[in-house]
């Protein structure tokens, strides 16, 4: 961080006001963040060969695995009521475990050296049994080829007890994924089971069960009904002593992939969705950090968003989602729709349909607004699938970024204007990155500035 005087000084200099001695620790600070750079550097290559770098590393495969395809809930805005699964598609069959195996054994022979697994659904845990032998399968084969095993579960926690987290935790899943949709009179609405009983007391319970053997990442899916309320969730799950032991962040629905502006699914009286915009989401996470520490939950200590290599798994050349019958898709959302498949898995491995062109060929500095744009390290697209659909998702960050960066410095919402950075003043013009060095020893021994 760059303390307000530092870069009162920092502005003089670049502006030509106090000569280039004045801000020599914040110049040398900057040039070792990688903030200043040479005038020739390709920085936009730089950062879309990280990118490359990210998508093509096969050093982990990653494998969304899909016991089954049914479901014990009806949540409205779910594909799942969209979704007819073929008779024989449902659950795992032994041959797609035989394939998976083998799937991994040739990984590792062409250099992976870890196998990541995300249990998925439909439900999970309505396929307990599958799950089960298929971890006990795929970490035998991780075992006897030399290979390490993680894996973590998303789950809508209503069939979660603590005897299968203990289970669980016994097959390597060190992580479960578990939504709430709001406060009980909203999530009671939304979450309900095929058999209209209300969920939020049962997944909360839920939670608590897993707590002690998983670490669990409570999902709060919110909407402009459920956003004014998060705080109650939050005081709820505090009241039960879980702000010690889970961590809570919050994931705007949204409407399906290319149907941006349109009515969600299936809207039942009472369940109508009202998504939130992007600059809604934006203000929403600022306040939530708020929120968390005012309930003792974990927060992240600068919230900001870090640098990442890829947008998601679907940009990623060794991460699949394997449905029940062997089918590959690239995306989790697309599970169980046919169309969406890339692929199927069998005995040689993946056999891929042409479909998989338009995953791999995707690149999005191709679109000149994220190519000029500062925040593509941070978001790298967004979201693959929608930009395959047409739309432009953006980064939420991108509409609150000065707020953050000042709040995270410790200025004052009133000063956060100020932080634009002002460093191509005549004072700066000219000067290289070996200038800044020379300054280095001149520079104070107490610097003014604490980069991170
Ligand atoms: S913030 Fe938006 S415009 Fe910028 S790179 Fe990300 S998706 Fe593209
Ligand atoms: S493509 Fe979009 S919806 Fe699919 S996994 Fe990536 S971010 Fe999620």
């Amino acid at each position: 961080m760059i303390s307000a005087e530092a870069y009162a000084t920092l502005r003089d200099t670049a502006e030509g006001r106090a000569p280039l001695d004045a801000a020599a620790a914040t110049l040398v600070a900057l040039t070792a963040g990688g903030f200043l750079v040479e005038d020739g550097e390709d920085e936009r290559e730089a950062v879309a060969e990280t990118h490359r770098a990210a998508r093509e590393n096969c050093e982990t495969l990653h494998l969304v695995l899909v016991p089954t395809l049914s479901c014990n809930l009806a949540c409205p805005y779910c594909f799942e009521p969209g979704v007819t699964p073929v008779a024989g598609r449902t659950a795992m069959t032994e041959f797609v475990r035989d394939d998976l195996c083998s799937l991994v054994r040739a990984a590792v022979a062409e250099g992976t050296r870890t196998l990541r697994v995300t249990w998925y659904g439909g439900e999970p845990l309505v396929g307990w049994q599958n799950l089960v032998d298929t971890s006990e399968r795929l970490i035998a084969t991780c075992e006897a080829a030399g290979c390490g095993y993680s894996a973590e579960i998303v789950t809508n926690g209503t069939l979660l007890t603590a005897d299968r987290a203990r289970k669980l935790a016994a097959l390597k899943v060190t992580q479960a994924q578990i939504s709430l949709d709001g406060p009980p009179d909203i999530h009671d609405l939304r979450r309900i089971g095929r058999n209209r009983k209300p969920t939020f007391a049962a997944v909360v319970e839920a939670i608590a069960a897993a707590a002690p053997c998983l670490r669990v990442a409570v999902r709060i899916n919110v909407c402009r009904r459920v956003a004014p309320r998060v705080e109650e969730v939050l005081a709820i799950l505090a009241a039960r002593g879980l702000n010690r032991s889970v961590s809570v962040h919050l994931a705007p629905l949204r409407p399906a992939p290319g149907a941006a502006g349109s009515a969600p699914p299936a809207a039942a009286a009472g369940t109508a969705i009202d998504w939130l915009d992007d600059r809604e989401v934006a203000a929403l996470r600022v306040a939530f950090d708020d929120l968390l520490r005012r309930h003792g939950f974990p927060v992240h200590p600068t919230g900001l968003p870090q640098p990442r290599g890829t947008a998601c798994i679907a940009d990623q050349d060794a991460s699949f989602v394997i449905e029940p019958d062997g089918t590959v898709q690239k995306c989790d959302w697309t599970v169980g729709i046919a169309g969406a498949a890339v692929g199927r898995l069998g005995p040689g491995g993946i056999e891929f349909d042409e479909d998989i062109a338009r995953w791999r060929d995707l690149d999005v500095p191709d679109d000149p607004e994220c190519a000029a744009c500062r925040f593509l390290p941070l978001c790298r697209g967004v979201c693959p699938l929608r930009r395959l659909a047409g739309e432009k998702p953006c980064l939420p960050f991108r509409h609150v970024w000065a707020r953050v960066l000042a709040r995270s410095a410790g200025f004052s919402p009133d000063e956060a204007e100020a932080v634009e950075p002002a460093l191509d003043g005549p004072g700066l013009r000219g000067v290289g990155l070996a200038d800044i060095a020379a300054l280095a020893d001149r520079a104070e021994r107490e610097p003014p500035c604490d980069l991170q």
